[in-house]
């Protein structure tokens, strides 16, 4: 549904809502993709609101209207989907849609089409495609999607309006920034004691302790119990070990979009264990348990509830 991109991409959902409450809709969108992997689904989520009649933006308070179910299940007939044929989209494939098209539909039914990798049109395709673009019939409405606009033909281009998605590095630094204020100082504890040797030991401990956690799950409660407490003795102790994790888990975090570590320079090999074997949202909620751990050491856990809590939390995700 459309509202699960009310945020992602703000941009392009208010002018679709704009326009689809004045009935101001362009005849065709080129959606630029920027690479994003939910593309289908967000132009799927656009062409629901506006096929359906109450133009509703979350499908739960559809009951009253089949079209959105229909389109969920792709048995809405009037939505044509093109993608390559192969390496290319051919010309019969467009021809076949505007025969369709062209015949007469059900009075007032909106008929819309997806042309997927519309960067990938031989010139046949691209010149029938023109025409039908240049004589826009009412109710009839075109997305045309590419991940490289500079590909698409000018002329093509220049009928349609375009509509830019945020890449997803976009929302994730805008995660990581979130995640940055709440993990707050802990880069300047670091950036003290990275130097010094005698918090060496606590850094390989941590970094141990996720490794072992992370290869056997619960398994570790007693080993990585006991060099937990080894290592990270009174509450500072702790609060600089949970520090250590969540520094860890965020590095994770930039390696996963491709920024560059910041708090570990080594432990490549427990960086890529780690990395390949989380998805996002999972490394979302790991830092979330460890900030709300550390923020109840400050009221006194108990140090070996703590690190229990830590094990079965943490391997639970
Ligand atoms: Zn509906």
């Amino acid at each position: 549904m459309l509202d699960n991109y009310k945020d992602k991409q703000d941009l392009i959902y208010n002018l679709m809502i704009r326009a689809i409450n004045n009935n101001k809709i362009s005849h065709a969108y080129l959606i630029e993709s920027n690479k994003n992997i939910t593309v289908d689904d967000f132009v799927l989520a656009i062409i629901k609101t506006i096929v359906c009649p109450n133009h509703y933006t979350n499908s739960t308070l559809c009951n009253d209207c089949h079209l959105c179910d229909r389109i969920d299940d792709g048995n809405f007939t009037e939505l044509k989907i093109i993608e390559p044929d192969g390496l290319w989209i051919k010309k019969e494939q467009l021809l076949d849609l505007q025969d369709e098209f062209t015949k007469k539909g059900v009075e007032n039914e909106k008929r819309i089409y997806i042309i997927k990798n519309c960067d990938r049109m031989n010139g046949q395709a691209a010149n029938s495609l023109l025409k039908f673009l240049e004589e826009p019939v009412d109710n009839i409405y075109a997305f045309l999607i590419t991940d490289n606009i500079n590909r698409v033909l000018k002329t093509i281009v220049s009928r349609c309006q375009i509509l830019t998605m945020k890449s997803e590095k976009e929302n994730f630094d805008k995660t990581i920034q979130s995640l940055a204020n709440l993990i707050g100082n802990s880069k300047t504890m670091y950036d003290q004691i990275i130097n010094d040797d005698k918090y060496q030991k606590m850094i390989d401990g941590a970094t141990q302790f996720i490794s072992y956690l992370e290869k056997y799950k619960y398994d570790t409660i007693i080993y990585n119990k006991k060099m937990w407490h080894d290592i990270f003795k009174d509450k500072e102790g702790n609060i600089i070990g949970i520090d250590l994790l969540i520094n860890f888990y965020y590095d994770v975090l930039r390696m996963k979009i491709g920024i560059e570590r910041i708090f570990y320079k080594e432990y490549l090999d427990i960086f890529d264990f780690v990395n390949k074997n989380n998805e996002m949202d999972k490394i979302l909620k790991k830092l979330n348990i460890l900030l709300e751990v550390k923020e109840n050491i400050k009221f006194n856990l108990n140090p070996t509830l703590m690190v229990d809590k830590l094990v079965i939390d943490l391997g639970g995700v």
